[in-house]
């Protein structure tokens, strides 16, 4: 008997079947579930997130321009001045536009997401829970305190060296149309390629069904993300000037802590 309201169980092999269709469960030695994931599909959750902003809190959002000069109380998109007591700068990935000096003393750098995502499954298939598998445990620095993590390293190493040149581990996740989004690796450098590689495509692929399978597998899109990344930080907040606020380097884990660290520093 499954114990749902438990934040994570150690489940047999059987038990995971009950949980996710998707698993292929030969030669697997156990899983663990986590009751606290939440899935969150961007292109559903971010015109949501602004509409709530508006209507609930009379946020005024103003898209379609781009800030190009920022001073202490004032900000300006070249045509436009307005004026603020503090300036919150989150500007992501694009570090050439405001501050490029301090971006790049800061030691910050880009990573290079590839992502894929099949059709709507048929006959509303269900994957249940968001799945991962070993080479996660490689890529989350959580688990790196884990001493056993080395023969996994060792392991994946030998299978395929190219996993850990790109950075793939594969996190498999359904949005609320059915699709399965899949992904990713991680590629690092200032300088990102708009091609994707379709041999990276692969690789996530070929992990993906050593543990996992779908009623339909067709790939049906694929892109690439990019976030910043400051090595050995979870973030990058700084007083660019008197009352103007840099915030950012919240890496591959954004969508989860940038709640929390704006309730911080606002
Ligand atoms: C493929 C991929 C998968 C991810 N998966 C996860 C995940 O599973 N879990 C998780 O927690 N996080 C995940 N993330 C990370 C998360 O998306 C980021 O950490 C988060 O989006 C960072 O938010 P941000 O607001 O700092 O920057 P962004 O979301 O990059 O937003 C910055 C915005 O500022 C705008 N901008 C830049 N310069 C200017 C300017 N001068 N004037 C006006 N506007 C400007 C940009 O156009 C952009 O809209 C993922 C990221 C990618 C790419």
């Amino acid at each position: 008997m499954l114990r749902a309201l438990d934040t994570s169980l150690l489940l047999t092999p059987n038990e995971v079947a009950a949980y996710s269709p998707a698993v292929k469960t030969a030669g697997l030695k156990a899983g663990l579930w986590s009751a606290t994931e939440c899935t969150v599909s961007p292109r559903q959750t971010i015109p949501q997130l602004a509409e709530y902003l508006e209507k609930e809190l009379d946020v005024v959002f103003q898209f379609g321009s781009a800030i190009t000069h920022v001073d202490t109380g004032i900000l300006s998109d070249f045509y436009d001045i307005w004026r603020a007591e503090r300036i919150f700068i989150c500007s992501g990935a694009d570090f050439e536009t405001l501050y490029p000096r301090i971006f790049q003393e800061s030691g910050i750098t880009k990573c290079k997401l590839q992502m894929l995502r099949t059709n709507t499954q048929p006959n509303s298939w269900q994957l249940g829970p968001s799945l991962c598998a070993g080479l996660t445990l490689l890529h989350y620095s959580s688990f790196a305190h884990l001493k056993s993590l080395e023969s996994v390293r060792d392991r994946y190493n030998q299978e395929n060296p190219d996993f850990a040149r790109y950075g793939v581990h594969v996190l498999v996740s359904q949005n609320h149309s059915g699709e399965i989004i899949l992904g990713d690796s991680h590629e690092y450098g200032w300088d990102v390629s708009p091609f994707d590689s379709e041999e990276i495509n692969q690789l996530i692929l070929n992990y993906l069904q050593t543990f996992a399978q779908f009623p339909d597998a067709v790939i049906a899109e694929t892109w690439h993300g990019v976030y910043p990344k400051l090595p050995g930080k979870t973030d990058f907040v700084m007083e660019a000037e008197k009352g103007v606020w840099i915030v950012n380097g919240l890496s591959g884990a954004g969508m989860t802590m940038s709640f929390g660290l704006a309730s911080e520093i606002v």
